[in-house]
């Protein structure tokens, strides 16, 4: 009994030694974890994965980044995709986004914006100074009142953080363009070694200003500028560019023959890997700060929007994944489908815009209006659809 007693005594002893043994070692891994991260983090200042979701809203725009607990969107798809975009945000488990940007008053950029805006808590709101008279833009412009926020023109190289990654805005560089798609705020945003650069629909005259400013405009995505267009992307704004991937935002059978043959041929040349949303549906881009990795295989160097792909929405995630990582060759070049080109539209002598509407609203106040095939009035560069009669883009 005695024994017994004393071998309980020495046990407890031992145990309590092991455990203060057991303690030390602990304390000393925990020091050992804080120093090395402390190491770390003045080494790199990146933590976690930078996140680009490239959503799949068919023929317009909408960009998801993620960085820590970070958000910014890029623009938010036409009217009709404003519950995709929403609901696309809020399964990130998202609540408030930190910035929102509308690159320029097309509804195929802003549609969804207001009710994005009515759905979360914002941080602060970035659009150009160009406005619209389209009910599209009204609604946000109304959105932005009724959360008692005001939009704000940002300054070309203002720059802001989101989580650890750094956005630059590079344009637009005056309000004053011809042509709206050139008041686009284009943004370059970097993650440690990586970079990205998003551009709208911004189109050859504003990369030749971002090009004359001799900022750093290297990276390795590049978000196509104006859905491939070839007003967009030229040669010299390219290469100075530079980019091992290009994400196109576009939409299956679209009637602009977006994204143009000569974008793709020069994409192609450049040997750049070539992402889309009608053949891959979401493109979701992700950065450690290093390497970035892609949820879906590359695309083709088809022009014209013939998206051979199928939407994300009906195919499983495991096969997208499948396929991951395995390129594949550029397939045959097809006939641009332009389906509706010999549709009769209406359009002015001096506007930019074509009507299906003859007697739509905005034509009114024109006293000369011509009338022609689609195809007429987009070789004469009346490229953009009236956002009251033919949904503009
Ligand atoms: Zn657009
Ligand atoms: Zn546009």
């Amino acid at each position: 009994m005695k024994n017994m007693k004393k071998n309980l005594i020495s046990l407890l002893i031992l145990m309590l030694m092991f455990s203060l043994i057991g303690c030390s070692s602990i304390s000393e891994k925990n020091t050992t974890t804080v120093l090395a991260s402390k190491v770390e983090s003045k080494q790199n200042v990146t933590k976690g994965n930078l996140k680009v979701h490239f959503i799949n809203v068919g023929q317009a725009d909408s960009i998801l980044i993620e960085q820590g607990s970070s958000s910014m969107l890029i623009d938010a798809g036409n009217n009709e995709d404003a519950n995709t975009v929403k609901n696309y945000i809020a399964e990130q488990g998202i609540t408030k986004l930190d910035y929102i940007v509308g690159t320029h008053p097309h509804e195929d950029h802003i549609g969804g914006m207001d009710y994005v805006i009515n759905s979360f808590e914002v941080g602060k709101i970035y659009m150009p100074r160009a406005t619209s008279n389209t009910k599209t833009f009204e609604d946000v412009v109304s959105a932005i009142k009724a959360k008692g926020m005001k939009a704000t023109v940002p300054k070309v190289l203002e720059t802001f953080k989101v989580g650890d990654a750094t956005a630059t805005i590079l344009a637009p560089s005056s309000g004053d363009y011809k042509d709206i798609n050139n008041t686009s705020i284009v943004i370059r945003l970097t993650f440690g070694n990586n970079s990205f650069m998003f551009d709208g629909d911004a189109e050859d005259i504003s990369e030749k200003e971002i090009i004359s400013k001799k900022f750093d405009i290297s990276a390795d995505v590049l978000k196509v500028g104006h859905h491939g267009s070839n007003s967009s992307s030229s040669q010299e704004f390219l290469d100075k560019v530079n980019p091992k991937y290009a994400v196109i935002s576009v939409g299956i059978g679209n009637s602009y023959g977006h994204p143009h043959k000569t974008t793709m041929e020069k994409l192609k040349e450049k040997n750049i890997k070539v992402y889309r949303t009608d053949e891959n549906g979401t493109i979701i881009a992700t950065s450690d700060g290093k390497n970035i990795t892609f949820n879906t295989k590359v695309g083709s160097y088809n022009f014209a929007g013939t998206g051979s792909g199928v939407s994300s929405d009906s195919v499983p995630s495991t096969n997208k994944s499948s396929s991951a990582n395995t390129s594949i060759s550029p397939q045959p070049i097809t006939v641009p489908k332009v389906s509706n080109i010999s549709k009769t539209v209406y359009y002015t002598p001096k506007g930019k815009s074509y009507h299906y509407d003859k007697s739509c609203s905005t034509l009114s106040r024109s006293n000369t209006i011509l009338t022609g095939t689609l195809g007429d009035a987009l070789s004469s560069s009346h490229n953009d659809p009236c956002n009251v009669c033919a949904g503009g883009k």
